[in-house]
């Protein structure tokens, strides 16, 4: 019991299946844009999910944050389901998990100065007079490296880079304990990115939140995580900490990306892995492991026998060969 305490989310075979058109006539198809998704994340953790377009990443971040329920499986904040939860609870879990978009031009109210962007979810959510809000929202753009000024203005009046800042001030004002990042620096300067992944740190060590991050760059990955989650075609393929993870990757798959993302340093480069083809379609994905067909190691076994999760080497991995 001790242990699930220290679980502030436990996905349990996650998955969201959407019934799509395929034409007038046609019957409908179903994709399963995730499909099984099962995971951990404890207080003060960076998990980092990644994979290609089209993974499910995206997927994963609307189901975290209630969005959109899950088509099958069960989803834990601490002791409370989700799926059985009445209106008020759902209203606090909403509250505890805050969502930081890629694009933080499309994500802030052009018509709204960053005051009353940032008020509104005070307002909504707590019982704090107007001075008390504006205290506080005062001290998190201090935090997020904005000043008080920048508070009368409107978000065309500000950099990418110092959207992004807001946009993150925004997520953390009710204070949550989970923040899910879906992309939240590929659309900036690389330049500004250390800068943004900087401050999701400080303020993860600041205010204790725990961090589900999505992003296909493994480079931003290495500099965040604690946990890495692999995803492929809308399942986990290979899921373990970042170290180990990093240095020894297992699933052919995982290997592959690794070896595609380039190292600074001469020892950490890698031999490159080419991955061929597109990723498959949802609609109309390959039998067996869904990677068979783009697997440089790939058996007769793997278009027959999905492989599922297992232990190995301080991981779980989803390969037969592993
Ligand atoms: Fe490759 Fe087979 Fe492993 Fe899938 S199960 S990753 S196809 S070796």
């Amino acid at each position: 019991m001790a242990e699930q305490q220290d679980v502030l989310l436990q996905a349990q075979d996650l998955a969201r299946h959407y019934r799509v058109s395929r034409g007038l006539f046609a019957p409908k198809a179903t994709v399963k844009a995730l499909d099984g998704v099962s995971f951990s994340l404890k207080p003060r953790q960076t998990l980092a999910v990644v994979g290609e377009s089209g993974c499910g990443k995206s997927t994963l971040a609307r189901q975290l944050t209630l969005i959109e329920p899950p088509s099958a499986g069960a989803l834990h904040f601490g002791t409370t389901d989700a799926a059985s939860a009445d209106k008020a609870t759902l209203k606090a879990l909403r509250q505890q998990v805050q969502m930081v978009f890629q694009n933080p031009f499309a994500s802030l109210n052009p018509r709204k100065t960053i005051a009353a962007t940032l008020d509104e979810p005070l307002l909504i959510n707590t019982r704090l007079s107007k001075a008390e809000r504006l205290e506080r929202i005062e001290a998190l753009v201090t935090k997020v490296g904005l000043r008080s000024e920048h508070l009368r203005r409107y978000p065309h009046m500000f950099s990418g880079g110092q959207r992004q800042r807001i946009a993150i001030a925004r997520a953390m004002i009710l204070n949550p304990k989970i923040v899910v990042a879906d992309e939240p620096v590929s659309a900036l300067d690389v330049s500004i990115q250390a800068q943004i992944l900087n401050l999701f740190m400080d303020l993860q060590a600041e205010f204790g939140c725990a961090y589900v991050f999505i992003s296909h760059n493994l480079s931003v990955v290495e500099h965040v995580a604690d946990e890495v989650m692999v995803m492929y075609l809308g399942r986990a393929v290979e899921i373990g900490p970042k170290a180990t993870l990093f240095a020894q990757p297992l699933h052919p798959y995982t290997r592959a990306l690794m070896s595609a993302t380039p190292a600074l340093r001469a020892a950490d480069r890698r031999e490159r892995i080419p991955i061929h083809g597109e990723l498959p379609s949802p609609l109309n994905p390959p039998s067996g492991c869904a990677f068979h067909k783009r697997c440089p190691m790939a058996q007769s076994r793997c278009a027959a026998e999905q492989p599922l999760l297992r232990e190995v080497a301080g991981r779980q991995v989803a390969c037969h060969l592993v």
